[in-house]
């Protein structure tokens, strides 16, 4: 059974009379389930132990949200920049730290660094510091920085222009650009970044002849140095064959691309249902807490899908609410955290009753077929 061993959560059977009752009463009047037509806008995400907060670019001087009063951007002086002050990283870590294990690749020039165990130099329990750019009409760039260390990344920069600003903005120079998979909406900065910078690419091995620039192939098990943080590295194909996801557990965060979305998951172009499937088992198993930064602002056209499979899903009512709060003030949805994940995005429970009923699965059919009938239904919604 894939979810035994993954460790996914089989959820309890939904509520069905009841609370669908409800929900279908309200359906009309949920503002998250209509078409919506805020546009993505230019927004400014950062994180912090316990609590992540959202201000639109150009009103940083406004009042941090009342519920995020550990937010790292607004501690921090608006001349400094948003998002990017790290104030707990050990002094200890720094630059020594960096590229020390890393290991001559087998081809064209790029590097892999498998694990090697009980040799982590990742001893920061500080969080890295991650800011959210907007890119293009719905993607998203991170930045990801060690102020100990002095090395800033970004992850999956589909243009130069917003992320060359984001940099001048907190004056900051690039070291690192991550690429979770090859679509051009993910690599697109990479080679203009690289020449205006001398940043190091790193991207799936098994793509590398198709990441622009690539300098450091990365494959599952590998781990990889970003400063004081360690990364750790998942083959996750699916959406294509060879889409990676990062992880920086002393973070609690996962950059996974197109391979998980809020809500939903990447469209199966290079990939077959069950190697998406398996790849999705993978994160899930990842602590509840983990953050997932995905790579697109889709999370309320997947809501309403998810609330066509699974209407008697009261944290989905509930969330669905959230998102359009969120939205109709054009503010991000990302990160969500899996815990959210496994409790709402219908690709992660192919074992709800409701879901199988909705895609009308066979009694005894597997979460992995179950997961093939949601995504099949998706493509068709
Ligand atoms: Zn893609």
């Amino acid at each position: 059974m894939v979810l035994a061993r993954t460790g996914l959560r089989r959820l309890p059977a939904p509520l069905l009379c009841g609370v669908m009752a409800l929900h279908a009463s309200s359906l009309a009047a949920r503002p998250a389930l209509l078409p919506s037509a805020v546009a993505a806008s230019p927004v400014h995400a950062c994180s912090s132990a316990r609590q992540c907060c959202w201000q639109p670019v150009g009103f940083l001087t406004q009042p941090a949200l009342p519920q995020a009063p550990l937010c790292l951007a607004h501690a921090a002086p608006h001349s400094a920049g948003p998002g990017l002050r790290d104030t707990k990283l050990s002094p200890r870590l720094g630059n020594s730290l960096w590229g020390a294990r890393m290991q001559a690749g087998s081809s064209g020039g790029a590097h892999a660094v498998r694990r090697s165990s009980g040799a982590s130099a990742s001893t920061s329990t500080a969080q890295l510091s991650i800011e959210l750019v907007p890119c293009l009409s719905d993607n998203y760039a991170y930045l990801l920085h060690d102020a100990a260390a002095g090395v800033t990344a970004v992850v999956d920069p589909s243009e130069a222009a917003p992320v060359r600003a984001a940099l001048r903005a907190r004056q900051l120079q690039l070291t690192h650009i991550l690429n979770t998979h090859h679509h051009w909406d993910h690599t697109g900065g990479n080679l203009e970044l690289k020449k205006e910078f001398g940043a190091q690419v790193v991207g799936p091995a098994a793509d590398k002849q198709r990441i622009p620039g690539i300098d450091v192939a990365l494959a599952e098990g590998d781990t990889w140095q970003f400063g004081g943080h360690e990364m750790h590295v998942f083959d996750t194909p699916g959406h294509t064959r060879g889409h990676v996801s990062f992880y920086f557990p002393g973070s609690e965060a996962l950059f996974t691309g197109d391979t998980l979305f809020s809500l939903g998951c990447g469209k199966l172009f290079e990939g077959t249902p069950q190697q998406m499937w398996a790849s999705l088992s993978k994160l899930a198993a990842l602590p509840a807490a983990t953050r997932v930064y995905c790579g697109h602002e889709y999370t309320q056209s997947n809501a309403r899908f998810a609330w066509a499979v699974e209407s008697g899903n009261e944290r989905l009512a509930q969330r669905s609410d959230e998102i359009a709060r969120l939205r109709s003030e054009r503010k991000p949805t990302i990160p969500t955290t899996l815990g959210l994940e496994l409790a709402t995005n219908p690709f992660l429970r192919p074992s709800s009753q409701e879901i199988r009923e909705a895609v009308r699965a066979k009694p005894d059919a597997s979460d992995a077929e179950v997961f093939a009938a949601i995504r099949r239904k998706k493509d068709s919604f």
